[in-house]
C-alpha cells in the first residue's frame, strides 16, 4: 500500500495517540488545556518564585470539574479514568503544583472518603469538596514515618465514644488551607481513619519553608494533641494500611498522566528554542547532539503517553493491578524528569530561570519522584511482583 498520501507525523505527538481518544476525552482535554493557557501559565511562574498557590484556584478547579472527577454521585463528575487522566496530564503541563492539588483533593481526601465514608460523611463533604469550597488533605506521612507509614507514631485511643488523637504529619499537600484533614493513625485496632475538620481544638499546621520544588503547592506540617473526636469521625470501612494504599494507588494513576504533561511542556520548550536559538551560524537544532536529545525525549514522551492511555483503559476495564500503577508511575516520573533535565541543557542558560518553564518542571519533577511511593519502593514492589519475594526490610 502506498504511503503518498500520509501527512508526516506531529512533531510532539509523533505516535498520533490523539486520535486513540474519543470525542469527549478529546473536548475535556481542551477544556483543562485552555484554563491551563489562560489562567495558570501566564502566573505559576511568579507563584513559583514567590512559594504559594491561591486559595481561590480551589474553586476555579471545582467550576472546571476536574476535582473528583472520576468519583460518581454526590455532585462529582463521575468522569472515565482516561479522562481523569487526561485531566491531570493538561494540569501538569502548567504545573505540578497545581495536578497536587487536584489530586490530594480528589484522588487522596475525597477518595477516602467517597471509598471509606459513612453516608452522612459523603454527603456532608463530596459536593462541597468536588465544588472547591472545601479543602481537603492526606496525613499519611510522618516526620520519621515516610516509606514505612505501617509503623507510624500518631495514635487515636478511645476515650468513652469520642476519639482522643494526637501525633504529627509532615509534608501534606494543602494541609494549611484544607478546611478538614483525613488523617490515619494507629489505634488498639490497627490504622485507622478520621475526619479532622480545621477547628478542632489541639489541631495545628504550619507550612514548610524553603522548599526547592513544588513551590506553587502548599506543603504543611500537621500537629494534632489530644484532639477530641467524636465516633462519627471514623472512616468506617477503612481497617489496616490498605486504606491509604487504595487512595494512594489512585492518586499515583494520576501522576502516570501528570508526569507526561510536564515532560510535553519541557520538549515543546527545546524544541522551539533549538529551532529559533542560533550559535555559529545555524539553530541549534540543527546540531546533531541537539538532535539526539531532542529525538531521545520525543521517544520517551510517546511511550510515555502510550503506556498512560494504556494503563487508563485498563483500569476504565477494572483490570489494572496496583503494581501495574507503580510500574506507570516509575517509568513515567523517570522518563519525564530525563526529558526536563535533557531540555534544560538546550536552553542553555536560559535553562535556568523562571523566565522559561523547564526548570520548574524539572524541580517539581524531583519532588514527583519521591512523594506517592519513591521510585525505590516502586521499584522493589515491581521486584516482589516478578519474583515473588518482598525485598523491603
Ligand atoms: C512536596 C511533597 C508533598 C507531599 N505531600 C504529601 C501528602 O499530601 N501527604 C502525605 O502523607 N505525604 C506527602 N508527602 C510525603 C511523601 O509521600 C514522602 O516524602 C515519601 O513517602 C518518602 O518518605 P520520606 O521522605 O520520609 O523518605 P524515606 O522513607 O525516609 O526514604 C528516604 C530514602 O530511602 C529510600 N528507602 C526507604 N526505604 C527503602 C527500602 N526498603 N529499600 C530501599 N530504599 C528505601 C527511599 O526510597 C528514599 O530514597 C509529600 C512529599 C513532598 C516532597
Amino acid at each position: 500500500m502506498s504511503t503518498a498520501r500520509i501527512g508526516p507525523p506531529d512533531a510532539v505527538d509523533f505516535l498520533g495517540v490523539d486520535a486513540l481518544l474519543s470525542d469527549e476525552e478529546r473536548l475535556i482535554r481542551d477544556t483543562v488545556r485552555t484554563f491551563v493557557r489562560d489562567r495558570v501559565a501566564p502566573n505559576v511562574a511568579a507563584w513559583f518564585d514567590e512559594g504559594f498557590l491561591p486559595r481561590e484556584l480551589g474553586r476555579e478547579l471545582g467550576a472546571l470539574g476536574v476535582l473528583g472527577m472520576h468519583l460518581h454521585g454526590y455532585g462529582c463528575p463521575g468522569a472515565s479514568a482516561v479522562a481523569y487522566g487526561i485531566a491531570c496530564m493538561e494540569l501538569d503541563a502548567g504545573d505540578a503544583g497545581v495536578r497536587s492539588f487536584a489530586s490530594v483533593q480528589g484522588s487522596l481526601a475525597m477518595f477516602a472518603i467517597h471509598h471509606f465514608g459513612s453516608e452522612e460523611q459523603k454527603r456532608q463533604y463530596l459536593p462541597s469538596m468536588s465544588r472547591g469550597e472545601t479543602i481537603g488533605c492526606f496525613g499519611l506521612s510522618e516526620p520519621d514515618f515516610g516509606s514505612n507509614p505501617a509503623e507510624m507514631r500518631t495514635f487515636a485511643r478511645r476515650d468513652g465514644a469520642d476519639w482522643l488523637l494526637s501525633g504529627t504529619k509532615l509534608w501534606i499537600t494543602n494541609g494549611s488551607i484544607a478546611d478538614v484533614a483525613v488523617v490515619w493513625a494507629n489505634t488498639d485496632d490497627g490504622i485507622r481513619g478520621f475526619l479532622v475538620p480545621k477547628q478542632t481544638k489541639g489541631f495545628t499546621s504550619s507550612n514548610i519553608h524553603r522548599k526547592l520544588s513544588l513551590r506553587a503547592s502548599i506543603t504543611s506540617e500537621l500537629v494534632f494533641q489530644d484532639c477530641r473526636l467524636p465516633a462519627s469521625a471514623l472512616l468506617p470501612e477503612a481497617k489496616g494500611l490498605s486504606g491509604p494504599l487504595a487512595c494512594l494507588n489512585e492518586a499515583r494513576f494520576g501522576i502516570i498522566w501528570g508526569a507526561i504533561g510536564s515532560a510535553r511542556t519541557c520538549y515543546e520548550t527545546a524544541l522551539e528554542y533549538a529551532k529559533t536559538r542560533v550559535q555559529f551560524g545555524r539553530p541549534i537544532g540543527g546540531f546533531q547532539l541537539t538532535q539526539e536529545k531532542l529525538v531521545n525525549m520525543l521517544l520517551e514522551l510517546n511511550k510515555g503517553a502510550l503506556l498512560a492511555l494504556h494503563l487508563g483503559r485498563m483500569k476504565d476495564d477494572g483490570r489494572l493491578h496496583p503494581s501495574q500503577v507503580s510500574f506507570g508511575k516509575l517509568n513515567n516520573v523517570r522518563a519525564a524528569l530525563a526529558i526536563a533535565r535533557e531540555a534544560r541543557t538546550i536552553l542553555g542558560a536560559n535553562g535556568v530561570t523562571l523566565e522559561y518553564p523547564v526548570i520548574r518542571h524539572m524541580n517539581n519533577l524531583e519532588s514527583v519522584l519521591t512523594y506517592e511511593g519513591t521510585s525505590e519502593i516502586h521499584t522493589l514492589v515491581l521486584g516482589q511482583a516478578i519474583t515473588g519475594i518482598p525485598a523491603f526490610t
